[in-house]
């Protein structure tokens, strides 16, 4: 399982941070990034989590 972002609608306040921090991470700049390639079996729950707490649907999964 992968993650989708749709950079264009991200607004980088981090609430993905927030629901997945294994996955997510705002930088320095205010940008988000995907700490990982694959999502881990384990944070398949978390991604989950972030993709519905996006503000902006910002973010997909995709089994691709
Ligand atoms: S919650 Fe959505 S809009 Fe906010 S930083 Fe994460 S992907 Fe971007």
């Amino acid at each position: 399982m992968k993650i989708l972002v749709d950079f264009a609608k991200c607004t980088g306040l981090g609430l993905c941070e927030a629901a997945a921090p294994e996955l997510f991470e705002i930088d320095d700049d205010g940008g988000l990034v995907v700490l990982v390639d694959d999502v881990p079996p384990g944070e398949v729950d978390a991604a989950r989590a972030a993709v519905v707490g996006c503000p902006t649907a910002a973010l997909q999964l995709t089994d691709e």
